[in-house]
C-alpha cells in the first residue's frame, strides 16, 4: 500500500524541477507578449488608426498647401484624391466648390458648402489666425466620423481661396474581429509551443546534471574510477571538471591515507617488536650483565625516540587538519628559533656525526607564529639528515633584508628526481625505495611544512638534484 502511495507520488509534477521552471518560464514570458497585443489591438488600435489619419491628412493638406501657385497643383490634387482615398476640394471665400468642377457646375449655379460650415471650418481659421485646422466630425448622414481638414490656400485675384479635405474613418471593428480571433489560436500554439520547447530544453539541460548526480552516486559507494563526462554546455563542462578534480583529490587522499595505515602499521610494529625482543633478551640474558644491558636499553631508547617522533608527526598533522590552532603571530629572530631546533639534535647521540654549518647575514627577524616555525625548521633538517647518509654536511643559511629573510637548508644527501619534487609536499607521500632508514619517515613533514607555509603566506620550495643534494628554503615577511 505504501509502495503504491509512493508510485502515485512521483507522477505528481516537481515543482522545482527544471522542467517545470523553465515551463513556467515560458509560459510567462508567451503570455506577456500576448497580453501586451491583446492590449494594444484592444485598447489602442482605434487611437492609433485615428491618429495616424490625422497624421496621414495633416500632410496632405500641407503639402497641397505649399504647391497651391504651382502648375500642376490640380493634377496633385487629383491624384492625392485618388491614391489616398480622400474628399478634396477647393472653396472660394463664399464658401462655392472651385474644384473639383464638373462641366454643368459651369452653366448652373455652384455647389456650395452650408455657410454655417464653411463658417465653422474656414472663418474660424482668420479668427483664430491660424492656416490650417483639424476636426474630427461626426455627420448627420454617415455613420462614421470623419476628419477635416481645413485650410487658407492663398488669394488670387483678390479673392481667398480654401482647401478642404474629408477623410473617414472606416471603422476597424471588422479588423479587430478577426485579429482577436487569430490571437486566441496564436495563444493556445504559443502555449503547446512553449510547453514543448520547455520539455526538450529542460530534458537538454539536465540530462548531464542527472548523468552526474548518477556517477555521484556510485563514488559515494566506492567506486573511484567513474569520470564525471562532459556536457554540452560550458557550465557542465566546468563542473565536470571540478568535480573530476575534486574525486583525484578524493582518490590521492584515500590512497595516501590507505599507504599511511600500512605504513604507520609497519613504522609501529618494527620498533615495537625490537623494544619487546630487546626487553626480553635483557630478562633472559643481559640483565646481571651491566655493559650488555646497557646497549640493549640504549636501543630500547632509540626505538622508543622513533615511536615519539611518529606519533608527533600524526599528532602535528591532525591538529594542523582539524585547523585546531591558529597562526599567533610575533616578532622574532629566525638564528634564534634554528639554535633552539639544532639543540634538539645536538643532544640526540644518533646525530652526533652530523656537522652543521651556519651562515647568518642581515637583519634575521621575522614575523610569524614562532613554535610552527620551529617545527618548520625541525622537519627540514630532520629531512636533511635522514636523507643524507654520506656526506653528513649541513648548510644552514639566513639571509635577511628589511622586508624579507630567507631560510635555506642545503644537504649533499640523496636529492631527489625531477619527477618526484612535485608531489613531495603531498600528505604521506614518500619516494619510493630511497629510504636510509626505512623506520623514519610518515611522508608528513614537507606536508606539515607546506601547511604551515600557506598560512603565513610565506613563499617556499626546493632546488635538488639526483644524487647531489637538495637545498630547501622558505622566504619570510618581516
Ligand atoms: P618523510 O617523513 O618520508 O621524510 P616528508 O614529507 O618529510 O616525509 O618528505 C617527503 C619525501 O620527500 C621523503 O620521503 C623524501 O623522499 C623526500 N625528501 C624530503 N626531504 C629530502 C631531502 N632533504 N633530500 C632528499 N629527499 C628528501
Amino acid at each position: 500500500m505504501i509502495q503504491e502511495i509512493k508510485e502515485i507520488r512521483r507522477v505528481k509534477i516537481d515543482k522545482s524541477s527544471i522542467l517545470f521552471k523553465l515551463w513556467k518560464s515560458f509560459v510567462f514570458f508567451a503570455g506577456l507578449i500576448l497580453i501586451s497585443i491583446w492590449l494594444f489591438q484592444t485598447v489602442f488600435l482605434s487611437s492609433f488608426y485615428e491618429t495616424m489619419k490625422i497624421r496621414e491628412v495633416t500632410k496632405v493638406g500641407n503639402e497641397l498647401r505649399n504647391d497651391y501657385k504651382s502648375q500642376d497643383f490640380e493634377t496633385k490634387l487629383s491624384n492625392y484624391a485618388n491614391t489616398k482615398g480622400l474628399e478634396i476640394k477647393v472653396l472660394d471665400e463664399k464658401g462655392a466648390w472651385v474644384f473639383p468642377l464638373r462641366l454643368f457646375d459651369e452653366f448652373v449655379e455652384r455647389p456650395r458648402m452650408i455657410w454655417e460650415n464653411f463658417d465653422k471650418f474656414f472663418g474660424s481659421l482668420k479668427r483664430d489666425n491660424r492656416i490650417y485646422k483639424i476636426y474630427t466630425v461626426r455627420y448627420e448622414n454617415l455613420k462614421d466620423p470623419s476628419i477635416i481638414y481645413a485650410g487658407y490656400l492663398g488669394n488670387t485675384d483678390g479673392e481667398d481661396y480654401y482647401l478642404y479635405i474629408n477623410s473617414v474613418l472606416k471603422p476597424v471593428d471588422a479588423t479587430v474581429d478577426v485579429i482577436r480571433r487569430m490571437l486566441l489560436i496564436i495563444s493556445f500554439l504559443a502555449l503547446i509551443f512553449a510547453s514543448i520547447t520547455a520539455y526538450f530544453v529542460s530534458r537538454r539541460l539536465s540530462r548531464p546534471l542527472v548523468r552526474m548526480s548518477n556517477t555521484a552516486k556510485e563514488l559515494a559507494k566506492g567506486d573511484y574510477k567513474v569520470q564525471f563526462r562532459k556536457g554540452e554546455y560550458t557550465e557542465i563542462d566546468d563542473l565536470s571538471n571540478t568535480l573530476n578534480y575534486a574525486k583525484n583529490e578524493l582518490t590521492k587522499t584515500i590512497e595516501m591515507r590507505k599507504d599511511l595505515v600500512a605504513n604507520v602499521s609497519h613504522d609501529l610494529k618494527t620498533p615495537l617488536t625490537v623494544i619487546k625482543s630487546y626487553g626480553e633478551m635483557i630478562r633472559d640474558i643481559s640483565g646481571s650483565n651491566e655493559k650488555l644491558r646497557n646497549k640493549h636499553l640504549e636501543t630500547i631508547i632509540s626505538e622508543a625516540d622513533n615511536l615519539t617522533d611518529l606519533v608527533n608527526d600524526l599528532l602535528d598533522l591532525s591538529k594542523i587538519e582539524s585547523n585546531l590552532e591558529e597562526i599567533r603571530k610575533e616578532e622574532f629572530d629566525l638564528e634564534d628559533s634554528l639554535n633552539e631546533v639544532l639543540n634538539r639534535f645536538k643532544i640526540n647521540k644518533n646525530y652526533s656525526d652530523y656537522k652543521f654549518e651556519i651562515d647568518s647575514s642581515g637583519d634575521t627577524r621575522i614575523l610569524g607564529d614562532r613554535s610552527k616555525i620551529n617545527q618548520v625548521i625541525y622537519n627540514l633538517i630532520n629531512n636533511a639528515i635522514n636523507y643524507s647518509p654520506v656526506n653528513k654536511n649541513i648548510k644552514i643559511l639566513i639571509k635577511g633584508n628589511e622586508r624579507e629573510t630567507e631560510f635555506h637548508c642545503i644537504d649533499k644527501g640523496i636529492g631527489i628526481k625531477e619527477e618526484d619534487i612535485k608531489g613531495i609536499w603531498d600528505r604521506f607521500y614518500r619516494v619510493r625505495n630511497n629510504h636510509t632508514r626505512p623506520e623514519i619517515g610518515t611522508g608528513l613533514g614537507l606536508y606539515i611544512v607546506k601547511t604551515i607555509m600557506d598560512l603565513h603566506g610565506f613563499k617556499y620550495g626546493v632546488h635538488s638534484k639526483i644524487n647531489e643534494g637538495s637545498d630547501f628554503y622558505f622566504i619570510a615577511n618581516k
